[in-house]
């Protein structure tokens, strides 16, 4: 299981459709852009008022809807994420990051940046 499945099946219970192809025009793309604007909101209160209860649950609904939003847009999350992960990763030499004298964390021979057309499907090999 991964949180995307978890949030599937939530959504096929609630009659929101999964889509399997790359989409931005559904109308559950549209509610979960707003729901995302929505619990970002709420993660902020929570940071502003220092409550660290009420940001755990915001976070934790942020990525529940952006969840949502990868289900109703047709994107692996996962495969993404592996593909983001491993371009930050590409910024170490050594285990260590490489940074100038004013302290900005440079960017090494080994960096290389996220492919996201090829993470989602859309580069043929
Ligand atoms: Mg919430």
């Amino acid at each position: 299981m991964s949180y995307q499945n978890d949030v599937e099946v939530f959504m096929k219970i609630g009659s929101q459709p999964i889509q399997k192809e790359l989409t931005l025009d559904t109308d559950e793309a549209k509610l979960y852009m707003k729901l995302i604007s929505e619990e970002y909101k709420e993660t902020l209160d929570a940071f502003k008022n220092n409550d660290l209860i009420e940001l755990a649950d915001g976070l934790t609904d942020m990525v529940w809807v952006i969840m949502g939003m990868c289900n109703s847009c047709g994107i692996q999350f996962d495969n993404v994420w592996k593909e983001v992960r491993a371009s930050n990763m590409s910024k170490f030499v050594d285990g260590k990051v490489i940074k100038n004298d004013y302290g900005k964390i440079m960017k090494p021979k080994s960096y290389f940046k996220p492919n996201i057309k090829n993470a989602l499907g859309l580069v043929k090999t």
